[in-house]
C-alpha cells in the first residue's frame, strides 16, 4: 500500500493554510478529512514515515465504527479483511471470565491509520509526513500560528494558518514552546507498553476475542489483527517496569500471573513504551488553536474509549473551525471546551468505575467471579462503554 498525493516541505512553506492539523492518529485525520470536505485549505503532518507502529490495543469499539459509518467512512473498516470481536476473555490469577461482547473490530494502526490519511488526501487534504511540527509561542499582534517543520533533525521552514489542531497524542510535544497548555499526570498513571508479534501460526490467543490478562501491577491485551499477527498492548505500573528486568518481562510476568501461556514470539518480541498515559490537559484550547483526541487527555486503555473519543472530537472540532476562521473569540473557546466535556462526561464516570476497579485485587477478583457466574451482569457496563 503506498501514499500518493504528499508534499514537499517547501511547497508547504510556499503555500496558504486555513487549518494547519498536526498529528496523523484518528483525530487528526478524521478532521483532516471532515475540513477537507467542507472546501478548506488543510495541511496534515505527521513526524513518522507511514504506515507506523503505534502502541494500541488496536480494538475499535462499536461507537468507533457508527461514527465512521456516519461520515461516510465506514468502508475502512468494512473493507477489509478484519477480525470482528464477539467476547473478551479476561484471567487473573488462574481465574476466568468470558464476557460478550456488542460488536467491534481488531484492526492494525498501520493499517487502520494509514486507511485514515488517504481518506484525508482523498477529501483533499495535503500529507506531509516525515516532518515534526513545532507551535511557536503566540503574541497578541499575531493573527495566525506559526508551526516549524523539522525534518531528519534540521529545521527547514515554516507554515503558517488562521487555525491548527494538536492532534499530536500524548502529551502534545508540539506545544512544548507555547504557553497555556498545561499537562497533569495523575499520580498513579501507568506506562503503556506494546508489540505486534511476527506470525506464529499457532492455535493460542484465537482470533475474534479480546484476551486480557491482569495482575496488580498492570494488565495484558492480546488480540489477532486482520493478517492474523497477534497484537500485545499493556499498561503497566512505573515501579513493576523499574524492577522488572524490562517492559518485555513486566508483560510476561502479568501473562504468568494470570494463567496465559507464553509463545516463543513472545519472548523474542522487541516491546514499545510510551510516556505515562493517564494524563489532562487543563485547558485544551487556546487562540487560534484547537487541542483534540489523546493531546487533550487519556485515562486508561482497558475502557477501549481512545479512538471512539478521537473520532468524535475531530468530527465536532470540524464543525466549530469555520466559524473559528471567520472570528476568534473567547464564545468559540468556551463552545470547544464544552463540547469536549459532553462527548466524555456520560463515560468518564464509568471509565472512572473500572480504572479503580482493576487497581484492587481484591475487587477484580470479585468482580470476575461474578462475571463468571452471571455473564448477563457484565452486559450493562459493555454496552454503556460502547454506546
Ligand atoms: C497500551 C494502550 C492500548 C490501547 N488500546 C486501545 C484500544 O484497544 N482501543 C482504542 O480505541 N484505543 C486504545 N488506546 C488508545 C488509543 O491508542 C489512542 O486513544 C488513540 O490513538 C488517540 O488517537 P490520537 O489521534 O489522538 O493520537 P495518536 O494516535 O497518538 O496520533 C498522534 C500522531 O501524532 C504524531 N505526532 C506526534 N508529535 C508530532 C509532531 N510534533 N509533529 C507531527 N506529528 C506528531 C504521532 O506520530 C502520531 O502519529 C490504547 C492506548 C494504549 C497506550
Amino acid at each position: 500500500m503506498s501514499l500518493s498525493h504528499v508534499i514537499s516541505i517547501s511547497d508547504a512553506c510556499s503555500l496558504d493554510w486555513d487549518v494547519i492539523v498536526v498529528g496523523a492518529g484518528p483525530a487528526g485525520c478524521v478532521a483532516a478529512h471532515q475540513l477537507s470536505l467542507q472546501k478548506l485549505r488543510v495541511l496534515l503532518i505527521e513526524r513518522k514515515a507511514f504506515p507506523r507502529y503505534k502502541v494500541c490495543g488496536c480494538c475499535l469499539n462499536q461507537r468507533a465504527i457508527s461514527s465512521l459509518q456516519q461520515i461516510g467512512l465506514g468502508t475502512i473498516v468494512e473493507d477489509l479483511d478484519i477480525v470482528r470481536l464477539d467476547s473478551f476473555q479476561v484471567r487473573y490469577s488462574g481465574r476466568e471470565a468470558i464476557i460478550p461482547l456488542p460488536g467491534g473490530i481488531a484492526i492494525s494502526r498501520s493499517v487502520f491509520d494509514e486507511k485514515l490519511v488517504q481518506a484525508a488526501i482523498h477529501a483533499g487534504s495535503c500529507f506531509l509526513p516525515e516532518t515534526t511540527a513545532m507551535l511557536r509561542n503566540y503574541t497578541e499582534h499575531d493573527q495566525a500560528r506559526d508551526v516549524e517543520l523539522t525534518h531528519q533533525g534540521e529545521l527547514s521552514g515554516v507554515v503558517t494558518a488562521k487555525i491548527v489542531l494538536v492532534a499530536d497524542g500524548l502529551g502534545h510535544p508540539s506545544l512544548q514552546n507555547c504557553e497555556g497548555f498545561k499537562s497533569v499526570i495523575s499520580e498513579n498513571s501507568r506506562i503503556g507498553v506494546g508489540t505486534l508479534l511476527a506470525e506464529d501460526g499457532s492455535a493460542e490467543y484465537p482470533a475474534g476475542m479480546i484476551h486480557m490478562a491482569i495482575n496488580k501491577n498492570g494488565y495484558v491485551g492480546l488480540v489477532r489483527v486482520e493478517d492474523g499477527r497477534l497484537n500485545i498492548a499493556a499498561a503497566i505500573d512505573r515501579d513493576f517496569i523499574k524492577k522488572s528486568v524490562s517492559p518485555k518481562e513486566s508483560v510476561i510476568q502479568i501473562l504468568k500471573d494470570s494463567g496465559f501461556p507464553i509463545l516463543p514470539e513472545i519472548s523474542e518480541g522487541s516491546f514499545k513504551g510510551t510516556i505515562p498515559i493517564t494524563r489532562n490537559t487543563l485547558k485544551p484550547v487556546g487562540k487560534h488553536v484547537f487541542v483534540l483526541g489523546d493531546a487533550a487527555g487519556y485515562l486508561e486503555p482497558f475502557t477501549g474509549e481512545g479512538m471512539a473519543n478521537a473520532i468524535s472530537e475531530a468530527i465536532t472540532v470540524a464543525r466549530i473551525v469555520p466559524r473559528a476562521l471567520l472570528k476568534w473569540d473567547h464564545q468559540i473557546e468556551e463552545e470547544w471546551l464544552r463540547k469536549q466535556h459532553d462527548i466524555s462526561v456520560g463515560r468518564l464516570y464509568w471509565c472512572r468505575w473500572l480504572a479503580q476497579l482493576l487497581r484492587s485485587p481484591r475487587a477484580v477478583g470479585l468482580g470476575l467471579r461474578l462475571f463468571h457466574m452471571f455473564p448477563g451482569v457484565a452486559r450493562p457496563i459493555v454496552t454503556r462503554l460502547n454506546r
